[in-house]
């Protein structure tokens, strides 16, 4: 990597209008790891000018997803920076300021246009094959636009755009990129209520905020030329930009959904920073699989701790082609952290999401049968099923039939859950002494050892689905298992 000439600075600048959605914690990374392998500062910004699409849910998404992530920011609206306000509707006196400048240097102009008018003009420009406006205020004298403004006519400002000629950014991803003036709009900077659209605010604060580097969704290249005239006009040196491709649904067809689905098996698809939360992807395990759609380190390697993706990232190594969100490798990317956390941490992590389920789980039982478990989880959420079983003091009522081991009869139960109590009153709590007095209790009574763990299992669990029955008893005790055997056989015996 090309070490940047300034001290480096990124900002992630959403605009608070809905949920946090991956695409835009995927931008959030980029930027966090390049600020991050550069020593430099990582930055939050919010951008609320278009108060019509504002949510004020938005904002708690967002920040919550951001520490749920752990991505942490140096400077933002919470915690402030050295060059704050870090909301733009806070900063609407700097905006003006430029506006003005931008007016008075002739680079701007006031648009006395009604709606009306405009919506008019654009019906007829459509019908001859011509898009926006028609800069019918472009001309007017400085005196005429100052004199309609101080006797309180409404005015939009627009940008004064250079009409041909061309220009060429660089990118720091896609390399040379050329515009035609001709194509470009003279677009509005400036509502008429006094609020700066983004286009003004992003270029005043990323100027302000002394931005090295603009890491953001390729949906914004189509500014470029107008970010870049601005800069320009302003007599400010731009930074540098990166955008990055975007993200498709797992078929590939078609930019990522912005709503959860379900696959055929049920599962829920998310596409929320807080769905992914809420259904128990590890942090890491998000970011390492984030990190991977769009940039590559080499064509092998995947699995990376986040200090190997902070010393490995590079925006050379971001793709310039769109990339595909994979559910499969997601999960398998989670299921692999997963069963990489040690014990302790895997109770911790757990017991919020048991406890969110309804089960009223405690931790030294989770931290005992965590271990039994820590293969089968895809998800955290996936633990529930396996472990509800042990914090109730009932089982809700299951089919008997369950309890029946293969090619016998429902009659042939209650002698083996009496065999197996005999044996579970006198043995030692452990797994592998339960395992060999097990094994020895069903060769005594002329068993398979399955004929003899099966409704044992059922019985203790009430469902197939539980973990390895040693661990299971030991985890359970003597006096829940030897109650539950016997309401098993008293449901039996009716
Ligand atoms: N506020 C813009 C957004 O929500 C940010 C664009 C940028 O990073 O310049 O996408």
């Amino acid at each position: 990597m090309t070490t940047p000439s300034k001290p480096v600075r990124v900002r992630y600048a959403p605009s608070p209008t809905g949920d946090f959605h991956v695409g835009g914690a995927r931008t959030a990374l980029f930027n966090y790891l390049f600020a991050r392998h550069h020593g430099g500062q990582f930055i939050l910004r919010i951008e609320d000018t278009d108060q019509k699409r504002y949510n004020p849910q938005a904002l708690t998404w967002l920040l919550d997803g951001l520490r749920y992530l752990e991505l942490e920011w140096d400077e933002g609206p919470d915690i402030g920076g050295d060059f704050g306000p870090y909301t733009q509707t806070e900063r609407l006196e700097l905006y003006q300021k430029y506006c003005h400048q931008l007016i008075d240097e002739g680079h701007a102009y006031r648009c006395f246009c009604t709606p009306e008018r405009l919506a008019q003009v654009r019906q007829e420009r459509q019908k001859q094959g011509l898009s926006g406006y028609d800069r019918h205020c472009r001309n007017l004298s400085a005196q005429e636009s100052a004199a309609r403004a101080d006797a309180g006519e409404s005015f939009t400002v627009r940008l004064k755009m250079p009409l041909e000629g061309d220009i060429t950014v660089t990118d720091a991803i896609r390399g040379d990129i050329t515009f035609q003036f001709a194509n470009l709009q003279d677009a509005v900077i400036m509502k008429s209520d006094g609020i700066p659209t983004y286009h003004l605010a992003v270029v005043v604060d990323d100027h302000h905020m002394q931005i090295s580097h603009v890491i953001r969704g390729d949906e914004w290249v189509n500014s470029l030329p107008l970010h870049v005239y601005l800069y320009r006009a302003l007599g400010w040196e731009p930074p540098v930009f990166a955008h990055m491709s975007l993200i498709l649904n797992p078929t590939g067809k078609g930019k990522m959904s912005k709503r959860e689905g379900r696959a055929p098996d049920g599962r829920v698809l998310p596409v929320f920073v807080r769905t992914f939360q809420e259904l128990g992807y590890l942090p890491d395990a998000l970011v390492n699989y984030m990190a991977t759609v769009g940039w590559s380190f080499d064509d092998k390697t995947e699995i990376m701790t986040r200090r190997e993706l902070i010393e490995r990232f590079s925006l050379e190594r971001v793709n310039t082609s769109p990339s595909t969100w994979n559910y499969d490798k997601l999960n398998h990317f989670n299921g692999l952290y997963i069963r990489n956390l040690a014990p302790d941490e895997l109770a911790d992590r757990l017991l919020p999401y048991l406890h969110a389920a309804g089960i009223n789980a405690d931790r030294d039982t989770i931290r005992r049968i965590a271990p039994a478990i820590q293969e089968r989880l895809t998800v955290l959420t996936d633990a529930a099923e396996w472990v509800d079983f042990f914090f109730v003091d009932e089982l809700p009522e299951f089919d008997l039939n369950l309890l029946v081991p293969k090619k016998m009869a429902l009659a042939d139960v209650p002698p083996i859950l009496r065999a197996a109590r005999n044996i579970l009153a006198q043995a030692e709590f452990t797994h592998d002494a339960l395992d060999a007095a097990l094994r020895q209790g069903a060769k005594a009574a002329g068993l398979k050892p399955g004929q003899m763990f099966q409704p044992i299992r059922i019985a203790v669990c009430g469902k197939k689905v539980a973990p390895p029955l040693f661990n299971t008893l030991e985890v359970l005790g003597r006096q829940t298992t030897l109650k539950r055997l016997d309401s098993a056989l008293a449901r039996l015996e009716k």
